[in-house]
């Protein structure tokens, strides 16, 4: 129903009304400007903080991007609040026209909640999560599983095939699973197109470390860059930490290794060669498609740091390499990587020539459209 007389753009408040039908299961109502609403959903296999506190890093980027205040039916944690305007700083710093700062309402802020002592890293049986699971192995408690980010809620083969995974790796390991399953990005932050990653992947990152608050009082979401080739990115150190609250810690993973350092650290591990899973484009379901620039690129920082590896068996094909698709961040990559190439003294001459055609051919494409 539309009040008399409002135009159809005019802007009214994002509400967010939390529910919890049992321990495992939390949910927000959200209306958005324009009658939209959205039912989300998180579950988990452990139980979960019913506070409105973990829904707002999952609304604040969105409310934003729309430019209208947002407003909380729940309790949400008082340094919760406080950080999130540090957060907002750094997103409208980064993007002052698409991301301006807007208002938060909430009913009344929880005091300052004991952190548990669970410490928790994020766990995608990509490079970068078994990176950090092996080389902080000593302080993490959990390993975060999540359905719904990477591989969407629909898709059950390939999240059945990943869970399984997931569970083998962390039992090797010797860390128990969280599991949780979302429909927040799906159902939300998709339906307003606020981008994945440059924006919005850390935020949902903390809003499900902010669920697990009463397992855990850190949670690590493992880094995609080195400090030298930081930029504005949806998961960044500064704007993690920013998802902070009282009981639960965000910390970005480790700043100072490089992609091929990470490579070079976990063909090591057995349980990683068995379980490493890059791809996300998942092409005809295939866990690592070993076509793709993530597969590709992956497979030949195995094979320069001599590792195998079980789930990307296949010989690197350097015709493979000259047909990648290549956008300007990841020529970028390519280049990184003829550059470590060099410095590491690896020799592969027809490889290197495939990358710099693949370069030339991406610029080529880029011109004249594809
Ligand atoms: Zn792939």
């Amino acid at each position: 129903m539309k009040a008399l007389g409002m135009k159809d753009n005019a802007p009214t408040t994002m509400s967010v009304e939390t529910f919890s039908p049992d321990p495992h299961h939390i949910g927000a109502r959200i209306r958005g400007p324009k009658a939209r609403s959205f039912t989300i959903h998180t579950e988990s296999n452990h139980s979960l903080d019913t506070s409105a506190t973990p829904w707002l890093s999952a609304v604040l980027p969105v409310a934003m991007q729309v430019k209208t205040p947002v407003d909380f039916d729940g309790d949400v944690d008082s340094v919760a609040i406080d950080n999130s305007h540090r957060a907002q700083e750094i997103l409208s710093g980064w993007h002052p026209r698409h991301y301006p700062r807007t208002t938060i309402g909430f009913r009344e802020t929880l005091t300052s909640v004991s952190p548990a002592p669970g410490v928790g890293c994020f766990f995608s049986c990509g490079v970068d999560s078994f990176y950090t699971a092996i080389n902080q192995s000593d302080r993490i408690t959990h390993l975060v599983f999540v359905h719904g980010y990477d591989i969407k809620p629909d898709d059950h083969d390939l999240a059945a095939q990943a869970l399984a995974s997931a569970r083998a790796a962390a039992g090797e390991l010797g860390k128990p699973l969280i599991e949780v399953r979302t429909t927040l990005r799906a159902e939300f932050s998709d339906s307003y197109r606020v981008p994945w990653g440059h924006i919005y992947h850390g935020a949902a990152l903390a809003h499900v470390a902010q669920a697990l608050s009463p397992h855990l009082g850190t949670v690590i979401i493992p880094s995609s860059y080195p400090s030298g080739s930081l930029k504005p990115w949806g998961s960044h150190p500064d704007l993690d930490a920013a998802w902070s609250s009282s009981g639960v810690t965000v910390e970005h993973g480790e700043l100072d290794v490089t992609r091929f350092d990470k490579i070079t650290r976990i063909v090591e591990s057995p349980t990683a060669m068995t379980y490493l899973r890059v791809c996300w484009e998942n092409r005809d379901g295939r866990y690592n498609c070993e076509r793709c620039f993530k597969c590709l690129r992956t497979r030949m920082g195995i094979t320069f740091a001599g590792g195998e590896c079980a789930t990307l068996p296949s010989p690197l094909d350097p015709q493979a390499v000259k047909r990648v698709s290549l956008n300007s961040a990841r020529r970028q990559r390519f280049r990184e990587t003829i550059a470590e190439l060099d410095r590491r003294g690896v020799h592969d001459p027809e490889l290197v020539r495939a990358m710099k055609s693949a370069i030339r051919r991406s610029y080529v494409l880029q011109r004249f459209g594809r």
